[in-house]
């Protein structure tokens, strides 16, 4: 559904409140009737903002924002009787909303101030008025209506930009945090491809297999990097998996070969020789167990023992990851698969909620259990390669 216009929205509410032509041709004969009372109301209106110090620090400006906001508020009366209230009317009431929300003005004074416009108004209405009492009653009715129209309206945009701005400040914050969470995951790689280059560059008689270990160091290094970008994209749009048989013994076996664990840290693999098979996207599930063996290193900065193990379960095959790490409580342990969730000094927070994804496109769960001080399992469940998913 189409989210109504401003425009169509104060129509809606116009039926709602029972506004008809009749009540804008009251507004229109009221109009010269009231006109005299307007400068009068505006002083008494900024009058009173002046008695209360949290609405006077909104006005920054000085006696010549008053003189102006005055003559603006002046504008908005005579709208009021105007007998017009098209959609270039309703624009500007929503520009006040917004205004509100820039100059930081609460919408307790906004409700406040037309109160007493309100009562200003009716009596402004009633002092020279030459009719019957009906009639005077009926438009009294009429402005009544059309304060509230006119609440509504400033409110909603009131609303509408307060979140608006809100969400925005929120954006920038996420923003921030992966940036500079990129940032690290970055420059660590490009510092040792700058020293192996310095090093190239500059050592004229190096041996072969020094300039060879560089080169391979450089090239690791750039397979990291390429890594981090292929993660969050993968994360910002996670392609579906391309599915194929893949050994689990074998998937593990050549995945911690290639990752290059900190020394202090022995690794124990154990895969049941009929841990079999899964359909799986190798390149997608390579992520996933990265990113839990790296937060297992990370969880043993004094050094510890990870375990991968991989064995058959209920009509599939579960591979956990097992650390003897600083483990997490229940609260950390509950949110640390929500996107951006990290208690690194320099995390990202995507490793888990990239890894849970790819491994729902899998079909497959992903669970963890933790004690604090003794370590945490992270456990995948993947369905095996006998029933092929239909991948969607
Ligand atoms: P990041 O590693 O960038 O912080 P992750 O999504 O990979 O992001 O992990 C989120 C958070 O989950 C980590 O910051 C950490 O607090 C917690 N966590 C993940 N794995 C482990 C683990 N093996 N041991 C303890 N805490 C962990
Ligand atoms: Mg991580």
């Amino acid at each position: 559904m189409e989210a109504l216009s401003p425009f169509e929205r104060y129509q809606d509410l116009q039926r709602y409140v029972g506004w008809s032509a009749e009540d804008a041709s009251r507004m229109l004969a009221a109009g010269p009737l009231v006109a005299g009372h307007f400068s009068t109301l505006a002083d008494d209106f900024y009058e009173e903002i002046d008695r209360h110090p949290d609405a006077r620090k909104v006005i920054t400006g000085g006696q010549p924002q008053i003189v102006r906001l005055k003559r603006t508020m002046v504008r908005w009366m005579e709208e009021l009787f105007s007998g017009e209230y098209d959609e270039q009317y309703v624009l500007r009431r929503c520009q006040i909303g917004h205004r509100h929300v820039e100059i930081g003005l609460s919408q307790v004074y906004t409700i406040a101030a037309i109160s007493r416009l309100r009562s200003g108004l009716m009596d402004a209405v009633g002092l020279k008025w030459q009719g019957d009492s009906e009639g005077l009653l009926a438009t009294r009715m009429s402005v009544n209506r059309l304060l509230d129209l006119d609440l509504a309206l400033i409110e909603d945009a009131y609303q509408a930009e307060f979140h608006r701005r809100e969400q925005s400040v929120q954006r920038l914050i996420t923003i921030g945090q992966v940036a500079g969470g990129i940032a690290h995951e970055l420059r660590n790689p490009l510092n040792i491809i700058k020293t192996s280059t310095y090093f190239l560059l500059n050592s004229q008689h190096a041996p072969p297999e020094k300039v060879r270990s560089h080169l391979e160091r450089i090239d690791r290094q750039v397979n990291s990097s390429d890594a981090v970008i292929a993660g969050l994209n993968s994360f910002a749009r996670l392609p579906v998996p391309e599915l194929r048989r893949v050994d689990i013994r074998q998937f593990l076996k050549q995945l911690t070969e290639t990752l290059e664990l900190p020394q202090e840290i022995t690794v124990q693999t154990q895969t049941t020789k009929d841990a079999g098979e899964i359909f799986g996207d190798p390149q997608q599930l390579s992520i996933v167990f990265s990113n839990l063996i790296r937060n297992a290193c990370d969880a043993m900065p004094q050094g510890g023992r990870l375990q991968i193990a991989a064995d058959l379960a209920k009509q599939g095959v579960e591979i956990s990851v097992r650390d003897s790490g600083v483990g997490m409580d229940k609260e950390i342990l509950q949110r640390v698969m929500d996107p951006l969730f990290t208690t690194k000094a320099r995390g990202i927070g995507l490793g888990l909620s990239i890894s849970r994804a790819i491994v729902e496109k899998h079909h497959g769960r992903l669970t963890a259990s933790s004690e604090t001080g003794k370590g945490t399992t992270f456990t995948v469940w993947l369905p095996e390669a006998t029933d092929i998913p239909t991948g969607d």
